[in-house]
């Protein structure tokens, strides 16, 4: 069982800066989410993109908002559970939580913070008879750990970035790597397109377009595929079969936890902290709703810096907490570091 003070569902922003907001309250933060990293929409779907709207940042990739806020927040050292979807959730007698995922992990916190954004991340799955069968016996939608795949012989198939790039980046670990699009044309970047069809004359990749992965073969795992291109029928063997047709949001199991739903998203009270009608549990960023909302990071950040504050009086009932700057008061980091700014410095500004 994993204990924290406060279990956040979601890594994306809001859930990644609640870490360094909890921190200065001295509260440990868990974080689970379904994929295999952290970031939520800003590394899954628009990691090289430039968002021109986060405070001082006149322009920052979200790539880079993701790694600039784990770094603030390590200092607190959170926890995670990824790749792993948060499925149900048991109030205990004393007020507490446990929240249990699909993989069985059980995490038991006085708070839960619901930063599920659009929801988990669901893979597209292909019409393939029987396909479920294989499901984690040669079948994969998310690449966890590209090691899976050392000297193994690997099928992919989609025609976006992440087949692209996966393709690309298993030359160099797996025996051999096959890509299979519907369609000749990619819609991927255009580097990544030519660095394909590079590889493809160097018959580091076996491309094979149009052309649809039909059925699956084997018996305890899969060992081959049968691919279909111009109406001919060919088996190839392979270790894995890796469709990655990209993933959809789904507010998923959440929606079954008791909790107010409007229009796919938990209703929350804007005027107090954000807490859900479930004492104890408190939704911020993209998942909540309330008048006026905006879905916007910045507006996330302040979600969870209030949340938190609701988190303390509930952690330590009857203790007051009283508002510090950091410039003066520093951070204490759990694992021993502290950040002070030079006495000097203050003191010019008092
Ligand atoms: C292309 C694009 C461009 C954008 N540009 C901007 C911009 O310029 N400025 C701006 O402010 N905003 C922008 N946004 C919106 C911004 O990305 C979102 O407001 C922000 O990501 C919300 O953060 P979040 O942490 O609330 O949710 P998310 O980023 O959606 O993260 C939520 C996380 O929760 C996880 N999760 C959900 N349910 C579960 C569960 N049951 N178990 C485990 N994990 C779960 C998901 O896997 C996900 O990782 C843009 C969005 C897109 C798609």
């Amino acid at each position: 069982m994993i204990k924290t003070d406060i279990l956040i569902i979601g890594a994306g922003p809001t859930g990644l800066f609640t870490v360094f907001e909890a921190g200065l309250l001295k509260l440990k933060c868990h974080l689970i989410d379904a994929l295999p990293q952290a970031g939520g929409q800003c590394s899954e779907i628009y990691p090289k993109k430039p968002i021109y709207d986060i405070p001082g940042f006149p322009e920052i990739l979200a790539g880079d908002l993701t790694k600039n806020l784990l770094e603030q927040g390590k200092q607190f050292e959170p926890g995670f559970t990824l790749g792993e979807r948060a499925e149900t959730i048991e109030k205990q007698e004393d007020g507490s939580f446990i929240v249990t995922t699909n993989k069985g992990t059980q995490h038991h916190a006085p708070v839960v913070a619901i930063a599920g954004g659009l929801g988990s991340f669901e893979p597209r799955k292909p019409a393939i008879e029987g396909i479920a069968d294989y499901e984690d016996k040669g079948v994969e939608y998310i690449i966890k750990d590209p090691e899976v795949y050392r000297d193994k012989k690997v099928v992919i198939s989609g025609g976006g970035d992440s087949a692209l790039d996966w393709s690309i980046f298993l030359t160099d670990v797996a025996s051999e790597v096959t890509l299979i699009h519907r369609r000749n044309e990619f819609r991927g970047a255009l580097d990544s397109v030519e660095k394909v069809r590079e590889l493809t004359l160097l018959n580091k990749i076996n491309l094979i377009t149009p052309a649809e992965v039909k059925e699956l073969h084997g018996d305890e795992k899969i060992e081959a595929v049968t691919v279909v291109k111009d109406g001919e029928a060919t088996k190839i063997e392979t270790d894995h079969f890796i469709p990655l047709f990209g993933l959809s949001p789904k507010l998923g199991p959440i929606a079954n936890w008791g909790l107010e739903i409007e229009k796919n998203a938990i209703k929350v009270d804007n005027s107090l902290n954000y807490q859900t009608n479930i004492p104890g549990i408190f939704a911020i960023g993209d998942v909540n709703t309330y008048p006026e909302k905006l879905k916007l990071i910045l507006c996330g950040f302040h979600e969870a810096t209030l949340m938190c504050q609701a988190a303390y009086r509930i952690i330590n009932p009857g203790k007051k907490y009283v508002l510090k700057y950091t410039t003066v008061s520093g951070i204490d980091g759990f694992d021993g570091t502290r950040k002070e700014a030079p006495k000097a410095v203050v003191q010019a500004i008092n």
